[in-house]
């Protein structure tokens, strides 16, 4: 049961979720991060860390449509193992609908 990142982090990027995962196993896109799937250990600590509250769990149906996502992006984009800071402008973008069709990005993140 790995956890899964949703749109709800595109332009969030907060990383709150970064500092605290034990196996490291958060990638960085140009504009959201992503879950390895294979590499989560299922700890949970991530999801409450999130305050955009972009992370759960993939047995929650708001998991479904990210599953493949989140699996294709974590081979494509950057291990990140470190918290950097959030896009100044973050705030504006949290909890705003269709994030993914409005902003998605499929450019690797700078780690
Ligand atoms: S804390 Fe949430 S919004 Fe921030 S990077 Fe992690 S998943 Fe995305
Ligand atoms: S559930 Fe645990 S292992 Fe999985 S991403 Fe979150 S902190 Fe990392």
């Amino acid at each position: 049961m790995p956890y899964v990142v949703t749109e709800l982090c595109i332009k969030c990027k907060y990383m709150d979720c970064v500092e605290v995962c034990p196996v490291d196993c958060f990638y960085e896109g140009e504009n959201m991060l992503v879950i390895h799937p294979d590499e989560c250990i299922d700890c949970g600590v991530c999801e409450p860390e999130c305050p955009a509250e972009a992370i759960v769990p993939d047995t929650d149906p708001k998991a479904e449509p990210w599953l493949e996502l989140n699996r294709e992006y974590s081979t494509n984009w950057p291990n990140l193992n470190r918290k950097k800071p959030a896009p100044a402008d973050a705030d504006e973008y949290k909890g705003m609908p269709d994030k993914y069709a409005k902003f998605f990005s499929p450019k690797p993140g700078e780690s």
